[in-house]
């Protein structure tokens, strides 16, 4: 007997949009001020009572990431610490800017910056260090601050996988030096594309907010007016990276309903590690889920002896799943034959799995998964 189609694909992540963000975006169409004007002010305005210090809108996260750098004053001969397991948005912010990405290794509980390891790779170039907060916990982010104020270095925090993340009851982005957010359509909050920077270094603030309009001065203050500056000057390099009306638009109706969601992706994370742990071969990541929103819901199988048949075996049961990450280390731009070696990312990496997680999967579908994964590691 041939086993029969499954009837639904459960998606490995999605956007997940109510009537509202449907609603505030053909608001936006009809009022025909599509570009950065009053919706992205009264989002950075929403961002900032949310984080409890100012935020700036910008483009995707990876454009936050490039101008929290810049802003910080990082760029040609500097050097960044930054964990190999990312996406390649991390790598890429710093490498736009002219400093080298150094790649560090990671906790083999949390897949978060070792700040041990980091220390090794510390050079007379190191000027920041980027803790990519994986899956959405933070890992020893108090180790991390303590170890780049022994060394001077900027905290740049990649928390495009934290937002709503708790850490010791405060928000990521409430506090320490420089966080970064990604809005893009399957994050915890979406406004299409998007991001913004949070810190409370008004220099920095006031940089990005110039750096983000082509280093237009000042042009921010103008443009939430419904104007724009036709006489400026321009001090420092600029990029087209601003946000639209469109996009604020739906981040604006997100982050109303960001406390239903999140407490959904908390829910079904909970149920996965009730499911999960205690199986021989499946390990699952070291998190509270009453402080961490997850972004993705991740497992280390052991013995794994090949994961693309496996990802298969669970796409025919209509389960579609992922990996996060290729490690950015062996890619041809960043390999570096003189670094140290990364064994934990290296023994870790090809036992990830990604499993579905949403706001709009169901506890149901947890089990269905859970099952599934089991009964293919038998
Ligand atoms: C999504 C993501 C980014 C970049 O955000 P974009 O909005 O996609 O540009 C950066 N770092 C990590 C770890 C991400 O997952």
């Amino acid at each position: 007997m041939t086993p029969s189609k499954p009837e639904k694909l459960i998606r490995l992540s999605k956007s997940c949009l109510s009537t509202a963000e449907k609603q505030a975006v053909m608001g936006v169409l009809d009022r025909e001020f599509l570009g950065m004007g009053v919706e992205v002010q009264q989002f950075e305005q929403a961002l900032s009572e949310f984080f409890g210090r100012p935020a700036v809108c910008v483009t995707n996260g990876t454009a936050a990431v490039h101008l929290a750098l810049q802003a910080c004053g990082i760029g040609q001969g500097d050097e960044v610490l930054v964990p190999s397991l990312t996406y390649v948005a991390s790598f890429q912010a710093i490498s736009a800017t002219g400093a080298k990405p150094v790649a560090c290794d990671i906790l083999r509980e949390t897949c978060n910056l070792d700040w041990r390891d980091a220390e090794h790779r510390l050079t007379q170039r190191t000027k920041a260090i980027m803790p990519v907060h994986y899956a959405g916990g933070v890992g020893d982010l108090d180790g991390i601050y303590a170890f780049a104020n022994r060394h001077g270095l900027r905290v740049i925090e990649d928390a495009a996988h934290a937002f709503g993340t708790k850490h010791m009851g405060k928000r990521v982005g409430g506090f320490g030096d420089v966080a970064c957010f990604s809005f893009d359509g399957i994050k915890n909050i979406t406004s299409g594309e998007g991001g913004c920077v949070v810190t409370d270094d008004a220099l920095v603030l006031s940089k990005i907010r110039d750096a983000r309009l082509l280093g237009v001065e000042k042009d921010t203050e103008k443009r939430y007016m419904g104007q724009r500056s036709w006489e400026f000057d321009v001090t420092a390099q600029g990029w087209r990276y601003h946000m639209s009306n469109i996009m604020a638009a739906i981040g604006l109706e997100q982050l109303k309903r960001f406390s239903d969601m999140s407490f959904t992706r908390q829910r079904l994370a909970r149920r996965y590690d009730e499911l999960l742990r205690g199986h021989s071969r499946i390990h699952t990541l070291s998190m509270d889920y009453d402080a961490v929103v997850p972004h993705i819901y991740v497992v280390c199988i052991s013995a794994m002896r090949d994961r693309n048949i496996l990802q298969q075996q669970l796409m025919a049961q209509g389960i579609q799943t992922g990996i996060h990450y290729q490690p950015n280390h062996v890619l041809s731009l960043y390999r570096d034959p003189q670094a140290l070696p990364l064994p934990v990312t290296e023994a870790v990496f090809p036992e990830l799995l990604t499993l579905p997680l949403h706001a709009d999967l169901t506890e149901q579908d947890v089990d269905t998964i859970c099952m599934q994964l089991k009964a293919q590691l038998t």
